[in-house]
C-alpha cells in the first residue's frame, strides 16, 4: 500500500483503516513505518523486507498468510514496487495464487508530473539512472530518440552531474523540469531547458538539498534505425575509419548502443 512521499496528511483514509486491521507489516525500515505508525496511533508487529532480504522472507510471508494472517507491504515513502522493495516477494505471491490488492496513494513520479506542465499523455519512468557515468551515459543514448515525456528519480549527490550529462546527450533545447521535495516545506519546481534548469540549481546550494524527479520532454524529432540505410552508411565510415570510431559514430546518429556497430562493424570487415 502507499504511503506519504513527505506531507503525513496525504495518507488515504483506506491506508490507515487497512493498517490499523492487519496483523502483520512488512516494510522496507521498522524505524521508518514504525514512525507513520505512532503519528496514526497504532501498534502493529512488522518485518523487514528490503533489496537483502526480499527472497529469503518469501517463505516467511507465505507461512503467515497460510495461517490465515493479513499483511499490509509498505516502503519508506510512496508506493512500493517503483524503485523500492516489492517486485520480487509479490511476484512470487501472486504465483501461489495469493490475493494482493493494491492500495493507491502518492508516488513521486507521479505528484511531480501532475503539476510540471509537460505532456503527461505518454511518458517512460526510468527510475534511478546508474551511478557510474558511463553506464548513465548508455541509459541516456538508449532513449534518445524516445519521443514521450521521460521521468526519472535523482538523489541530492549526483543531481547536478545528472543534469549536466543529460544536457550533453539528450540535447540543449528540451523543455524540462525538476521537482524537489514534493509536498514538503521546501517543495520547488524548476523549469526551462536542460542548461537552465543546471543553473538554476547551481546557482544556491539549497537547491541541490532533498529528493529529485527530473522530467524531459520526448525528443520532438526522432531518428528513426529504420530511416536511415545502417549497413550502408556503417560501410561508408568504414571506408574512412576505424571500427570504434565508425561504430561511434553511427550509435550517435541512431541513438542506439556502441556495442552492436561495432560488432557489426568487424562482421561486414570479415574479422568477426
Ligand atoms: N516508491 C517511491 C515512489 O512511489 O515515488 C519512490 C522511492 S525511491 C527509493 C526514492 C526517490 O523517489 C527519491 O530519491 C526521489 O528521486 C523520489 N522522491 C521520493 N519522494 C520525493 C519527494 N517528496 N520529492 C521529490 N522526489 C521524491
Amino acid at each position: 500500500m502507499a504511503t506519504p512521499i513527505g506531507n503525513l496528511a496525504d495518507i488515504s483514509e483506506r491506508a490507515v483503516q487497512i493498517l490499523s486491521q492487519v496483523d502483520l507489516i512488512a516494510c522496507e525500515d521498522t524505524r521508518h513505518t514504525q514512525k507513520l505508525l505512532q503519528h496514526l496511533g497504532l501498534r502493529k508487529p512488522m518485518i523487514s523486507v528490503h533489496d537483502h532480504n526480499e527472497s529469503e522472507r518469501i517463505e516467511q510471508v507465505r507461512q503467515h498468510l497460510s495461517e490465515g494472517r493479513s499483511i499490509a507491504l509498505v516502503s519508506d515513502a510512496g508506493t512500493p514496487l517503483i524503485s523500492d522493495p516489492g517486485y520480487v516477494l509479490v511476484s512470487a505471491l501472486r504465483s501461489d495464487g495469493f490475493t494482493v490488492t493494491p492500495v493507491p496513494g502518492p508516488s513521486a513520479l507521479i505528484t511531480a508530473l501532475s503539476a510540471a506542465g509537460l505532456p503527461t499523455d505518454r511518458f517512460l519512468y526510468e527510475g534511478f539512472l546508474p551511478h557510474k557515468a558511463g553506464g548513465r551515459r548508455e541509459r541516456l543514448e538508449a532513449v534518445v530518440n524516445e519521443t514521450a515525456t521521460l521521468v526519472f528519480y535523482e538523489s541530492r549527490h549526483r543531481i547536478l552531474d545528472t543534469l549536466s550529462i543529460m544536457a550533453e546527450v539528450l540535447g540543449t533545447d528540451r523543455p524540462a523540469c525538476v521537482a524537489r521535495e514534493l509536498t514538503k516545506t521546501f517543495e520547488s519546481f524548476y523549469t526551462g531547458t536542460l542548461p537552465q534548469l543546471l543553473s538554476q540549481l547551481s546557482e544556491d546550494d539549497n537547491h541541490q538539498k532533498g529528493e529529485f524527479v527530473v522530467m524531459v520532454s520526448g525528443n520532438p524529432e526522432p531518428v528513426r534505425a529504420g530511416s536511415l540505410d545502417t549497413e550502408r552508411l556503417l560501410r561508408l565510415l568504414l571506408d574512412e575509419l576505424p571500427p570504434k570510431k565508425a561504430a561511434a559514430v553511427l550509435a550517435e546518429m541512431t541513438g542506439t548502443g556502441k556495442k552492436e556497430w561495432y560488432q557489426q562493424a568487424l562482421i561486414l570487415q570479415g574479422k568477426a
